[in-house]
């Protein structure tokens, strides 16, 4: 818990609460609207971002939209401005997240690995925007912009920790502590303090039961953490959810903003 404060605390957000909020309620974005909120074209250069604009098509995400089906060729990345889209393995047991990806980084990875597929399926998580671009616009944008390529290579290896430590929390940490990591997490890549969250959708998200996060999202609301209504989840306490949850936030958090500093 202690570690996982101290990360907090040496390791200040990049995810502002009060950056900019996008509106929701409609669909399309001005050119290049919102774009700096993606941490990823954040990081490059003005000049580069420039570049890249019209390779870049703003697009809203849609809950429950499919990105990519497992094993599939992927046609097109998406830089996530708001919104999360999740990453799921898909077994005879049932569901189970492996990754999330939000306005820190982008889908397509195995694009910038030089590979087409993957084995799990993409889908919107939490509806929002993102800024989307074809495959092979992609490839060129890194063929011209060394420090681009560097940047995405960079991510794909926080993703690539993001899973490794996904794993070792799964397999280590209480329920309620994951919970919280989950929600921090989530909390960090919407705007305002209201999750849209069914409780079936969180149990597949930690691989669990429904009945096991009842309790845990209980135990949280219970101890004034969070307000769990149909569907929804209010973060009422932000610093008391970063204290129940495990370390693994704060690691996950700090070796992403390290990675993202490409001259780092
Ligand atoms: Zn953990």
């Amino acid at each position: 818990m202690l570690e996982c404060a101290d990360a907090l605390v040496t390791t200040p957000m990049t995810h502002t609460r009060n950056d900019a909020v996008l509106p929701s309620d409609r669909l399309a974005l001005a050119p290049g609207e919102g774009i700096s909120r993606n941490e990823l074209l954040r990081a490059l250069p003005g000049a580069e971002l420039q570049r890249l604009l019209p390779r870049l098509e703003s697009v809203p995400l849609i809950d429950g939209m499919p990105i990519y089906e497992p094993n599939e060729p992927i046609t097109q990345v998406y830089f996530p401005i708001s919104g999360i889209v999740s990453m799921v393995s898909e077994m005879r047991e049932g569901t189970v997240e492996v990754g999330t990806i939000g306005r820190e980084g982008m889908t397509g990875l195995p694009l910038v690995l030089g590979a087409r597929t993957m084995p799990t399926r993409a889908f919107v998580q939490v509806p929002g925007h993102a800024y989307r671009m074809s495959d092979d616009d992609l490839l060129d944008a890194m063929r011209e912009s060394p420090r681009l390529e560097r940047l995405l290579s960079r991510y794909a290896l926080a993703l690539f920790d993001q899973a490794a430590q996904h794993a070792a929390c799964n397999r280590l940490h209480a329920l309620e502590e994951r919970c919280a990591r989950w929600l921090l997490l989530t909390h960090d890549r919407v705007d305002g303090d209201v999750l849209a969250l069914k409780q079936q959708v969180l149990a597949e998200m930690l691989g669990v039961h429904r009945p096991a996060v009842t309790i845990a999202a209980g135990a949280l609301q219970k101890a004034g953490v969070i307000r769990y209504t149909r569907g929804k989840v209010t973060v009422l306490d932000r610093k008391a959810l970063e204290e129940t949850s495990c370390e693994c936030y704060g690691i996950m958090r700090r070796r992403a903003k390290e990675l993202i500093d490409v001259d780092g």
